[in-house]
């Protein structure tokens, strides 16, 4: 079967490898007809990845169709399209044993930790398979990156009108507004690139965006009537923004961390005391969270039509991947098709 390998940093190499011979009783073979591409992928390819062994197959948003399945609970069958959940837990641990897989001791990612979904068929899990009736197979191959967004805000429970600002309008930062404006919540977006504030007013709807670099405390005072947002999403991942994010956030509100920084986030304790703050990390997502997805994309609450912005086949992806890391080709979802 086809396969995609990144040798190492900036090397992908297509081949034939052999096809899986079996699968065990709880797994399903399935075959992979679409292949998002995150910034997880792109660091993978810059080499910037600590964690990451070389040579690896790539791939974890993957919207895929069963090819064969056991016996099971889930009403899982030849043919049907699903999206895949791809954070492989031990179903032991402490987060584990309290429903909290997505932060599992171990955990291991498909396509990042395990080889991935850059092939013809794999072999899954079938409780990591989440079938849709409705979605088309372009929509399933963008749960996963959706599910990010939606972990964090439905860890942090926003209310209906209250100010919510995501702090990054990559892709990241979308998904966040994505879920958040599913909950109803009056959101403001924050960038220093004034595309990405656009993109995210013209295309997803959002009613407030405010440059960083023009006077943000300001804007954002008035804004909310000079309470400040109540709820702050920083999906930077740039530690200058994560330090300054509590500056903006108001009295007995939530932040939350999405983005993710290899360095000490600090803060002054009385600001943090005076606020009475609470801080949350967000970290990959539930089976209950692609549930949830699938449901607000099958309504239409979330609507994907802006997400997808390149596509390749499968033989070309190699070509072209160079070009999805070049801010001037605005991508915000590249998807392979196979
Ligand atoms: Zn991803
Ligand atoms: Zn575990």
């Amino acid at each position: 079967m086809k396969t995609i390998f990144l040798d190492q940093p900036g090397q992908f190499r297509l081949t034939e490898t052999q096809e899986p011979a079996g699968f065990a009783s709880d797994e399903a073979l399935v075959r992979v007809r679409r292949i998002g591409i995150c910034g997880t992928d792109l660091k993978a390819f810059e080499g910037k990845m600590p964690f990451i062994e070389y040579p690896r197959i790539l791939g974890h948003e993957l919207g895929v169709e069963i090819v064969e399945v056991g016996p099971n609970d889930r009403g899982l069958k030849a043919g049907d399209l699903v999206s895949i959940e791809p954070y492989l837990n031990c179903g032991t641990c402490i987060a584990c044993r309290r429903g909290k897989a997505n932060c599992c001791t171990s955990l291991k990612v498909l396509g990042v930790h395990t080889d991935g979904g850059m092939r013809e068929f794999i072999t899954v899990p079938v409780h990591k398979l989440h079938k849709s009736e409705k979605l088309t197979i372009d929509q399933l191959a963008l749960v996963e990156t959706l599910v990010i967004g939606a972990h964090a805000v439905r860890r942090a429970q926003p209310d209906p009108g209250e100010f919510l600002l995501v702090i990054g309008a990559g892709p990241i930062g979308l998904t966040v507004i994505e879920a958040a404006k599913a909950s109803g919540a009056e959101i403001i977006v924050m960038d220093i690139n004034q595309d990405r504030l656009n993109f995210a007013q013209q295309q997803l709807g959002v009613e407030h965006a405010v440059n960083v670099a023009n006077n943000p405390v300001e804007h954002l005072m008035e804004m909310t009537s000079g309470d400040m947002p109540t709820q702050v999403y920083d999906a930077t991942g740039n530690l200058q923004s994560m330090n300054r994010s509590f500056d903006y956030l108001a009295a007995g509100g939530k932040l939350v961390f999405v983005g993710l920084v290899k360095d000490d986030v600090t803060f002054h304790d009385p600001e943090f005391h005076r606020r009475e703050m609470t801080v949350m990390s967000s970290r990959n997502g539930t089976s209950d969270d692609f549930r949830w997805v699938i449901d607000k994309v099958e309504s239409g609450a979330i609507d994907t039509r802006p997400w997808i912005t390149h596509r390749a086949p499968f033989e070309q992806m190699i070509e072209q991947f160079p070009g999805w890391l070049d801010p001037a080709n605005r991508v915000i979802k590249a998807v392979v098709e196979l």
